[in-house]
């Protein structure tokens, strides 16, 4: 089957990858030069199957409206006139209640299991490096309340096979040693050997060398403008993607099946061919700096439960990762937000990296109201889903590309998951 991958960030591409091991002819579609160079090119750099509780459950709703109007709040709503932000908040409120919290987690620690074990094998079968650590991830808390609220959603990711295990503070510098400069600081932590690292970026990019080396095309600076149906008619087929080309013409782009992996952009594309898709950017922030001082920085993936961020170690990099700030399409570095990250970082580890070489970026996370993504059929029947991924698109997407390569091929996915329309 010839199948047409919209857009080449990590979803992408890994659609790509299990696409063309089935055996089809495979063409990807991006609007940026590179492939992974949106949400895909500077995250936290964490497979993460332990970070599974959403940001909807219980406790959601007090702590929003608590951060409403807080320039460093870790989960920002900035209240627009803009009706698909006040529809996904309703939504967000709905999946707060501890049933739909449960439900989520499982379907999260599911697909991350299984995304986790594909990584493994594709590392395996492929040698690629990408500054890949296998050390664990550790998840620190400095709020003793804080501490405690974990410890029944770690007891549950246990139950479904994420052995995320707590662990006092001082096994906690015992994993990570440069952390001994906070040990009077925290409460718990727990820790995930399971769980780990490396450069999400640089992993994308050799998954696309593997699918060039098997004939993948890649269409890059494409900017796609619209999907078409065969006969104009709403549920129907779909006939061709619209694209302009690098020199600004025209193009339609035609396949048998089309998956539609275009991260936060993805509802947008959708909209009008009548399908509807719940999801919503979540502007997040990353920071990287060189190692100043090897016996200060960390080695082990971290997360700073009290301040939302992640810390990776990248060769010899520091990635702090976090924040988020529902404000639409705006990509802009808000200076606040910044120099809050490089504060904590200096808090923490004191002189560890660089910070005068520091690096900015954002990236828009395609959030769903449940952070459970979107992956499988459509009610159009040749056009698939694999979006919606929002804080865990590295950690989810071996096992959501292997899952939409298998359902286009009329295979069962290997994975107990809610795929739609399954
Ligand atoms: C600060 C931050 C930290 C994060 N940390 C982690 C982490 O530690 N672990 C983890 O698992 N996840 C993390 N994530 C989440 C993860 O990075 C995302 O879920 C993932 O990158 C989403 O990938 P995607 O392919 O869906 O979207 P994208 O990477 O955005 O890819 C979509 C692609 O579509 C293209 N596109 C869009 N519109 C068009 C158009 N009209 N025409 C053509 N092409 C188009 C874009 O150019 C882009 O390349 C983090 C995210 C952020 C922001």
């Amino acid at each position: 089957m010839k199948v047409i991958v919209l857009g080449a960030g990590l979803l992408g591409v890994t659609s790509a990858y299990y696409l063309q091991q089935l055996g089809h002819e495979v063409t990807v579609l991006d609007r940026q030069a590179a492939p992974a160079a949106e949400t895909s090119f500077a995250n936290g750099g964490q497979i993460s199957v332990s970070h599974a509780e959403p940001w909807a459950n219980p406790s959601a709703p007090v702590k929003v409206l608590h951060w409403l109007g807080q320039e460093d709040a870790p989960l920002l709503f900035r209240l627009r006139a803009d009706m698909r932000q006040w529809m996904w908040g309703l939504e967000f409120l709905r999946e707060c209640t501890p049933a739909r919290t449960r439900h989520n987690i499982e379907q999260i620690v599911r697909l991350g299991m299984y995304s986790r074990a594909m990584l493994r094998e594709l590392r395996r079968e492929t040698g690629i490096a990408y500054d890949h650590r296998t050390q664990g991830i550790l998840h620190f808390y400095t709020n003793t309340k804080e501490f405690e609220a974990a410890l029944k959603p770690a007891e549950l990711m246990r139950t479904l096979g994420c052995a995320r295990q707590v662990v006092t503070a001082d096994e906690a510098v015992r994993i990570e040693p440069a952390l001994a400069h906070i040990r009077s600081r925290i409460a718990g932590a727990t820790y995930t050997a399971d769980d780990e690292s490396g450069d999400a970026n640089k992993f994308a990019r050799q998954v696309v060398g593997l699918c060039r080396a098997r004939t993948v095309t890649f269409l890059m600076s494409h900017t796609i403008t619209a999907l078409r149906a065969r006969s104009g008619a709403r549920a129907d087929e779909i006939d061709h993607v619209e694209a302009t080309d690098p020199d600004g013409r025209f193009q339609r782009i035609r396949g048998d099946a089309y998956v539609l992996a275009l991260g936060s952009v993805s509802p947008l594309i959708a909209a009008p061919l009548g399908v509807r898709l719940p999801i919503y950017p979540a502007k997040g922030y990353s920071v990287t700096m060189p190692v100043k001082d090897e016996s200060r920085a960390h080695q082990v993936s971290l997360t700073d439960d009290e301040y939302k961020l992640v810390y990776s170690r990248l060769g010899d990099r520091l990635r702090i990762a976090g924040t988020a700030e529902l404000n639409g399409y705006d990509r802009d570095l808000n200076r606040v937000r910044c120099e809050a990250i490089v504060k904590r970082v200096e808090e923490i580890f004191p002189g560890a990296g660089d910070t005068g070489e520091a690096q900015f970026w954002t990236g828009l996370r395609p959030a769903t109201p449940s952070n459970v993504p979107i992956i499988g059929r459509s009610k159009i029947p040749n056009l698939y889903f694999n979006t919606g991924h929002g804080t865990l698109g590295w950690t989810h997407s071996c096992g959501s590309g292997k899952s939409i390569a298998r359902i286009i091929s009329g295979l069962p996915p290997e994975v107990d998951f809610a795929f739609t329309r399954a």
